[in-house]
This record gives structure tokens, C-alpha cells and sequence, in this order.
């Protein structure tokens, strides 16, 4: 016997990226290369210290302490979860739910909608101009008609890489009636924060994740820093000793290798400049990027039958073109420069 799901599950879909064994996968904003050798070795003896019979640290001291030192900040503003998706639902299970709004302004990241619906949130969509920008006479729309008590920024935003102007943010930090979340899962790419609009009463978090920059998308940690009397919300909901000791130390010990990420982050935003000079000399219309990944759109051939072909040569990129305000657009991930060239090569000779 099959049993139904709640009833406002029934039109929710999965969310997912389709994985194929290709030479070359830029699809999902992953790190191009490992953490460093060091941090492997360094993890590896840590975990041959963990008492295993016993729960990890349910508060996870150590790790909280270090992100909070790594941004200048009180422990007590940082929230932990497996992945920055985590944190997004913690804070909407501790903010949403059932009789309450978010709100997104689309194209953006899907799952902030999706999460949304599971929370039993309802959701209010506004619309970014043409050209994907936030515009603010359409923020005011959907905050005066929809009063959100959650509003979602993204920036950089997931999928067009556009960064929202810090004046525009600190507007809607502003005039949103509840909790702004600005999702900074590439942060680090952009050429300004929103963590320094974070204080200890504004409702405003900033969620970032070890994912992208940290090279740990395996490890499944992403964070947020808030106000103290939010993350103590936040701590009341999510499950009891949800970071495991293994994530924990890797946290940790990542946060060690600062001026490795840091290298590696201008590494690869020197590695998207050339990318999208290349792409400039191309026939694609293409969107300026904060982020580790570039959005184009081929100006004379189908968006997808362009991935199609770039999949034949075992390049694989995002396929937007189907996507809602998105028609005929891709998504490739910045990635090592010899993958970059290979993808470049490829839809020149596609194209
Ligand atoms: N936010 C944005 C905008 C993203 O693109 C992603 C990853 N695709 C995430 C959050 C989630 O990252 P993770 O759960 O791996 O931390």
C-alpha cells in the first residue's frame, strides 16, 4: 500500500543537478581541486581521536569559535548545519511554517523556494528586471502586498552570478517587515559582504557554506552569522547533536588554511576574468559574475542543443535553458584553467 505525502507536498519536485561521468564537470559550482594536502593529513590524525561511543560536542564549541574568530565575531552569532541548506531550512522552520511568507525574487536560487514549500511556507515571488537586477520598486511590491516574514537575498545570486548593490540590500534590510536572509554561498568571489550589516538586534543573517571556496562540498557544512537572540531560536530547533565529531574537526581545521583559500579565491577570480573575456569574443550574451561561475546564453543557437553538444565533447555545464526567466541559458562553473580552455575550445567549435 503507497501512502500520500501531505497534501502541499504534491506538486513539489525533487531538486537536483544530473551527474555524468564526463572529463570535464562544471555544473555545480564545486571547488576546481582539493583542500590542501595538509589539511587531509591534519584531518585524518584528528579523526583517529574521536571517541566514537560518545555524542560530539551538541554546541560544537570549538568549530562555532573558530568561525566566529574567522569573521570577527561572538560565537554566540554563529549557527552550524550540514551545508548551508541546513541552515536556510532550520531558519525557516524556525521562521516559516504554516501561516507565514517568504519571499524570493526569481531567478534565484531554486532551493530557498523548494525549502520553503517543505517548511509549509508559503512563498511570494517578485521579479528581478530583464537584465536579473534587483529592482527596488518591485522589493517594495512584494514586502508591502505579501509582509514576509522571511525575505531571501542571493549574493552573489545562484543562478546569474549577479551581485546585489550594497545599497539595494541595506534598503531591504531596511523596509522588510521580518527576517532578511542573504545567502552569500559565493561570498567570498564578490567584491563586498553583507556580514558587516549584521549587529546584534537587526534581523538580518548571512549564510555562507565550506562547500565552494573551502574545496569541501563532501563534508556537508555551511553556517550562518546573526544576531545572538536568533541563533538562540535557531539552536531550539535544529536536532539534537546534528554536526557530527568527523565535521566538526574538519571545519576546524579547513579554518587553519585561510591564507590557502584565500589564494585560491583570487585564483579564481582571476581565472573568471578570462573566461568571460573569451566568452565577450563569442556569439553568447553574457552576465557579469561575483560568483565562481558565469551564466550565458547563446545569441543564434537553442540553449540546449548547445549543452547537448557540449556533453558530446565531455564538457558538462548547468542547463538553464529550460528554466523559468531563463530561456536558453547555461551555467558553467569556473574550473581549473585546463578544464576552462577544454570548455572554451569546445563551444567555440560548437558554436
Ligand atoms: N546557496 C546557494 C546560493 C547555492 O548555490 C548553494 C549550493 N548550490 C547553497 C546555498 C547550498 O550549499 P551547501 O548546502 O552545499 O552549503
Amino acid at each position: 500500500m503507497r501512502l500520500a505525502p501531505r497534501d502541499d507536498l504534491a506538486l513539489v519536485d525533487g531538486y537536483h543537478s544530473p551527474q555524468v561521468d564526463v572529463a570535464v564537470r562544471l555544473n555545480t559550482n564545486e571547488a576546481p581541486e582539493p583542500p590542501p594536502m595538509a589539511f587531509t593529513a591534519r584531518l585524518a590524525e584528528a579523526v583517529a581521536t574521536v571517541e566514537w561511543h560518545r555524542y560530539p560536542d551538541r554546541s560544537y564549541q570549538t568549530l562555532r569559535g573558530a568561525i566566529a574568530d574567522h569573521h570577527g565575531v561572538a560565537p554566540e552569532q554563529v549557527f552550524a548545519a550540514n551545508g548551508s541548506n541546513e541552515v536556510l531550512q532550520t531558519l525557516l522552520l524556525t521562521f516559516g511554517g504554516p501561516g507565514r511568507t517568504a519571499a524570493v525574487f526569481e531567478p534565484t536560487y531554486a532551493l530557498h523556494t523548494h525549502i520553503a514549500r517543505i517548511t509549509g511556507t508559503r512563498v511570494a515571488v517578485g521579479e528581478r528586471t530583464d537584465g536579473f537586477a534587483l529592482d527596488i520598486a518591485e522589493v517594495r511590491r512584494v514586502l508591502g502586498e505579501a509582509r514576509p516574514e522571511v525575505t531571501f537575498l542571493c549574493s552573489p545570486n545562484n543562478p546569474t552570478g549577479m551581485v546585489d548593490p550594497e545599497a539595494v540590500v541595506r534598503t531591504v534590510a531596511a523596509e522588510a517587515p521580518g527576517l532578511v536572509v542573504v545567502d552569500e554561498a559565493y561570498g567570498q568571489f564578490a567584491p563586498w559582504s553583507a556580514l558587516a550589516l549584521v549587529d546584534a538586534e537587526r534581523p538580518l543573517v548571512v549564510a555562507r557554506t565550506f562547500s565552494k571556496t573551502w574545496s569541501m562540498a563532501a563534508a556537508r557544512l555551511g553556517y550562518l552569522v546573526g544576531p545572538p537572540w536568533l541563533v538562540a531560536e535557531l539552536d531550539k530547533v535544529v536536532l539534537p547533536y546534528h554536526l557530527d565529531a568527523v565535521k566538526q574537526l574538519a571545519g576546524t581545521i579547513a579554518l587553519s588554511f585561510g591564507d590557502e583559500m584565500r589564494a585560491r579565491v583570487a585564483g579564481i577570480v582571476e581565472e573568471r576574468g578570462r573566461v568571460a573575456a573569451a566568452l565577450a569574443d563569442l556569439p553568447v550574451e553574457a552576465w557579469p559574475s561575483g560568483a565562481n561561475f558565469v551564466l550565458f546564453r547563446p545569441s543564434a543557437r537553442d540553449g540546449a542543443e548547445v549543452w547537448r553538444a557540449l556533453l558530446d565533447r565531455s564538457v558538462l555545464v548547468r542547463n538553464c535553458a529550460s528554466w523559468p526567466r531563463l530561456g536558453g541559458c547555461l551555467r558553467v562553473t569556473i574550473g581549473t584553467p585546463e578544464e576552462d580552455d577544454t570548455f572554451l575550445a569546445a563551444l567555440a567549435e560548437v558554436l
